[in-house]
């Protein structure tokens, strides 16, 4: 997760992954003295994600039409602890995810799969300065990167991971083509969602192919 703070509101991107690890973080939001956010951008629809969104009030959430599309479907599913048993006993690739989920909820009261209120296409800007740009890929069709320019920040959520577990197949690796693509000297720092960020010289000896 990542909040990038601003008069006219902060914009937060990616919601945790349960409402309780949401609520931790708005309580250290709140502690720091920062401002409540008002923007909360998905990176992608992925569960760890996205399953925070309901315990954010008040804010305009904004994500990428494919993952508005998957996120209905999400939405509509009895989500409960016996629902992850039986779908992992019917689909065991499910397992690593739906046993990871399992853990991060520890109440089902109140929880709502959210998808975006806001959509968009290719690029949006927010009133903040801070651009959304969708680059898709294998992980998730909907991966969007959250540009900070005033910052030198590029956040890439997952993007360039494999597909997840249940999805993937041989020979699925990082996609490093696409990070390449995306490695421009105005951005100072490169982060994903799942490890430490990197500056832009140690992001381009990353990806060197
Ligand atoms: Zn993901």
């Amino acid at each position: 997760m990542a909040l990038i703070t601003h008069e006219r509101g902060s914009v937060l991107v990616d919601a945790g992954q349960s409402p309780g690890h949401a609520r931790e973080i708005r309580a250290a939001l709140t502690a720091a003295g920062l401002p409540e956010p008002r923007w909360l951008v998905y990176t992608h629809h992925h569960w760890d994600h996205v399953w925070g969104a309901c315990a954010w009030p008040g804010v305009q959430i904004v994500g990428h039409l494919a993952g508005e599309r998957l996120l209905r479907a999400e939405a509509a599913r009895p989500w409960s602890h016996r629902y992850l048993r039986e779908q992992v006993r019917a689909e065991p690739r499910l397992g690593p995810s739906f046993r990871a989920r399992a853990l991060a909820m520890d109440s089902w009261d109140d929880f709502a799969v959210l998808p975006p209120t806001r959509t968009f296409t290719d690029e949006l800007e927010l009133p903040t300065g801070v651009r959304l740009r969708h680059v898709g890929g294998r992980h998730a069709p909907d991966s969007t990167v959250v540009l900070v320019p005033d910052s030198g920040v590029m956040l890439l959520g997952d993007c360039f991971y494999p597909p997840p577990w249940h999805l993937r197949q041989d020979g699925d690796a990082p996609d490093l083509a696409l990070v390449r693509r995306l490695l421009d000297d105005r951005y100072h720092w490169y982060v994903s969602s799942h490890a430490d960020p990197m500056t832009l010289d140690e992001a381009r000896a990353a990806v060197q192919g």
